[in-house]
């Protein structure tokens, strides 16, 4: 079935005033302010007035390892979200505020798609209300300020060769990676080889994700590390006397944006940490108040359940002290297909025809991969549901597949139509999710704070990731015994790696045994609040395609977008 472009089902929405969705948190007008018509930020005095509620179920949507594509986590969340509502239930949706770069690059809309979709999209896609431009002026900020404290007589003495703080822009753009600054004359300041990444991976949007209060992020930008002195010990960003100002910056960016889905389910749209060398999951404030303010709260974690549903427990949950009631496992036929290992799926490019006929074979030799996902879930004590997000080119024998395998591992599963059916298709999905939320929660953390980082990487690389060892370059090793002698031991650990496969090769389809994983460098988001140990090649500034999206998007004579999906 043909469905109209994201961007004309978005036009087409009928919206509704923003006080009315808030007041169906519980939230009065006085709570809201507004950014236009259709956005309006959440007053934090939200947290305290909700405080009386009872929290309401919560629910996380992961995913079987995906294919350079997606298979539909953001959509299958608002399309749950959207059923949850059809059903009479209160719900909410929280999700990352997308970045600017992608939208630009290859992907176009990062808003949902189809009916589940949060509207206007132009405007989740495209600025907001400035949160990503203040994380990036006031990780700025802190980066001119130790420019600054070298070039006035470096009174901290910060090893020039040993700054770690970079800057950051939110645009795709390669050319930034590697840059020096300082050139000119001794007026300029010091020659410093740096680079720019892309505002996501910034440390400080990693903190307004992480963050629990105003006070909370003022900390935790104050224990931002920015490099370290000829002795190796830290240098903060509180020793620099930025923090302050820092979060003076992100005083608005804060406070959690209030949008709806084209069925009018509240969203809160709010951070956009990476996947990678961050936890990749929506802020911890969107959701202390929409946990209160609704009965069912939905969230996405990004890609598969091995990274984003684990950072979602290990590090989110640590943080945050919610307790998660169920997670919804997003699986699509073309992705069980792929991890068959008969096909490559390429990003930009169709799939290959063989793919698309029917041939519920090639789902059941990829099915490692769901039966693994499911388990890294159980591992945490919590109860899985699984999505079966439906394409207009499966076949009912290839769900069948995917059904028998999720039952017989113990899952719920439900197919889900919210593409082209909106909340409607979704309903079987609602239920099943409702059901599993019922379950008394036994939700655990995988490893204490108190485990050493060693310990806590190799439990994430051997329970979650399937891996039977992890190795250490010389250098990681070392970061590893630095970090713990400066009491950044007790931090959980977010292990960047490939998304495209459980192991930390991304040609490895399944669920790959008998690897290791090897850890290069090791490096800590102090402020935050994770150490990241590296596994592989990360980009943290994206380049542009041969055919960026930029080239289709347009303006009409009404002012209106085009070409952004
Ligand atoms: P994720 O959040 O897991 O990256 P998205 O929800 O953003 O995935 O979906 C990835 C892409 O696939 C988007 O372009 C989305 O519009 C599209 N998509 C998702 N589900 C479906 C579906 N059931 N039918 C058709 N297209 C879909
Ligand atoms: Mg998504």
């Amino acid at each position: 079935m043909s469905i109209p472009s994201d961007l004309e089902i978005s036009r087409a929405a009928t919206m509704r005033p923003l006080d009315e969705i808030a007041a169906s948190l519980g939230l009065g007008p006085h709570l809201l302010e507004n950014y236009g018509r259709n956005v309006a930020k959440i007053s934090l005095d939200a947290v305290g007035e909700l405080a009386t509620r009872p929290r309401g179920k919560y629910i996380v949507v992961s995913a079987i390892t995906p294919t350079p594509l997606g298979e539909g986590k953001t959509t299958t969340t608002v399309g749950l979200g959207q059923a949850l509502r059809q059903l009479g239930r209160n719900a909410a949706v929280t999700i990352r505020q997308p970045s600017m770069g992608p939208t630009f690059g290859i992907k176009g809309g990062a808003a949902g798609g189809g009916y589940s979709q949060v509207v206007p999209m132009e405007a989740i896609n495209l600025h907001l209300t400035g949160d990503m431009h203040a994380v990036t002026a006031a990780h700025n900020l802190l980066a001119a300020m130790v420019g600054n404290h070298l070039h006035k007589g470096n009174r901290l003495g910060l090893d020039p060769h040993r700054i770690t703080w970079r800057r950051v822009l939110d645009v795709n753009d390669r050319e930034l990676r590697s840059v020096v600054t300082g050139l000119g004359g001794r007026a300029d300041g010091t020659p410093q080889q740096t680079g720019f990444d892309i505002t996501a991976a910034s440390e400080v949007m990693a903190v307004l994700a992480l963050a629990t209060s105003l006070r909370d992020m003022r900390m935790r930008l104050g224990r931002i590390v920015v490099g370290y002195t000829q002795d190796g010990l830290p240098v903060s960003a509180e020793d620099l006397g930025a923090a302050g100002a820092m979060t003076v910056l992100m005083r608005e960016a804060i406070k959690p944006n209030l949008m709806q889905t084209v069925e009018n389910t509240p969203v809160l749209v709010h951070a956009g940490p990476f996947g990678n060398i961050a936890h990749g999951n929506s802020s911890i404030m969107a959701d202390l108040i929409a946990t209160r303010g609704a009965d069912y709260m939905v969230t996405e974690a990004g890609f598969g359940a091995d990274m984003g549903a684990e950072r979602f427990f290990n590090i989110k949950c640590r943080n945050s002290g919610l307790v998660p009631d169920a997670a919804v496992l997003v699986a699509t036929v073309r992705a069980l297909k792929a991890h068959s290992g008969r096909f490559r799926v390429v990003a930009g490019r169709d799939l290959p025809e063989e793919l698309l006929t029917e041939n519920p074979d090639d789902v059941l030799a990829g099915a490692a991969n769901l039966r693994k996902q499911i388990d890294n879930i159980r591992l945490h004590g919590v109860s899985p549901v699984v999505a079966i997000n439906v394409f207009p080119t499966d076949h009912p024998s290839e769900h069948d597949v995917i059904r028998a395998v999720a039952e017989e591992a113990g899952a719920r599963v439900a197919t889900s139509q919210h593409f082209t059916g909106g909340g409607k298709g979704a309903l079987e999905l609602a239920e099943a999710v409702i059901e599993a939320a019922e379950e008394p929660s036994r939700f655990r953390l995988l490893y204490p704070d108190s485990a050493d980082l060693r310990t806590k990487i190799e439990t994430i690389a051997t329970r979650v990731y399937g891996a039977a060892g992890v190795s250490y370059e010389r250098s990681a090793a070392r970061a590893i015994e630095d970090y713990e002698a400066n009491g950044f031991g007790r931090l959980p650990v977010c292990i960047a790696k490939t998304h495209l496969s459980l192991s930390a090769d991304p040609s490895l389809v399944g669920a790959p045994t008998g690897w290791t994983l090897p850890v290069r460098e090791v490096r800590a988001s102090v402020g935050a609040g994770f150490v990241y140990p590296i596994c592989g090649d990360m980009r943290t500034m994206p380049g542009l395609g041969s055919h960026p999206a930029a080239e289709r998007i347009d303006i009409d004579e009404h002012g209106e977008v085009t070409g952004l999906n």
